[in-house]
């Protein structure tokens, strides 16, 4: 996630940690510990002070909390928690999925096996949204591919998922100074799934939608796929 502030006067632009779109916020300081670096009662520059600051997003109303070290010009987020290095969830991918995927991204620098652990109940999650209810995983994995709906790509990933979340689950033995890049990479694939088998099917319809009915049932009537 890129956190960025285009205007830090009074009504900041940054991406909001809660809805992700780049908005403006309210952006009120509630509490100040000043330096009396002047003497008594001297006028204290606002660069000479440090701040915690509630930042209200305009488009989602969510309350975030921010910590602006005098001496640093970048305040840095104290609330919510998120994952600054790794991405945040496709817009998407449905809430209770994103809310799995973002525990998972919270501890990835902590515990590889329960981050690939979570990835993998998220991959769950998504192939049961997805109308994929039977089975154990593999096999729901095994059905989305005989639908002919991922790439080989998605394959791997998917697979990737499923194989490292049950390492996670019942070895954790996976040294995470060594592989430090994997709960990230599945997290992203994860992203790339939501996006190939939910997002550009959803751009599409939309595209469709606004064609002219007989063009659209001339190219999507089967004998003309
Ligand atoms: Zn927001």
């Amino acid at each position: 996630m890129s956190t960025m502030f285009s205007n830090k006067n009074i009504q900041p632009v940054f991406t909001c940690p809660y809805c992700t779109k780049i908005s403006s916020h309210n952006w009120e300081s509630i509490l100040e510990n000043h330096y009396a670096v002047t003497g008594i009662g001297a006028q204290i520059p606002s660069h000479e002070i440090d701040k915690i600051v509630v930042a209200q997003c305009n488009l989602c109303h969510e309350k975030s909390y921010w910590f602006q070290q005098f001496d640093n010009v970048h305040p840095f987020l104290v609330y919510p928690k998120i994952a600054f290095n790794i991405d945040l969830p496709n817009n998407d991918m449905p809430r209770h999925i994103q809310d799995i995927y973002n525990e998972a991204a919270l501890i990835a620098d902590l515990s590889f096996g329960a981050s690939a652990s979570l990835s993998r109940l998220a991959l769950e999650k998504l192939l049961i949204h997805l109308d994929y209810k039977n089975g154990r995983l593999v096999d729901k994995i095994d059905a989305i591919m005989a639908d002919g709906k991922l790439s080989t790509e998605s394959a791997i990933m998917m697979q990737a998922i499923r194989h490292d979340g049950n390492v996670g689950t019942h070895e954790g033995s996976i040294n995470l100074q060594e592989d430090g890049e994997i709960p990230k990479f599945l997290l992203d694939s994860l992203n790339t799934l939501v996006d190939e088998l939910i997002t550009k099917p959803k751009v599409l319809s939309a595209r469709l939608d606004k064609l002219p009915d007989a063009y659209k049932k001339g190219i999507t009537t089967p004998e003309n796929l």
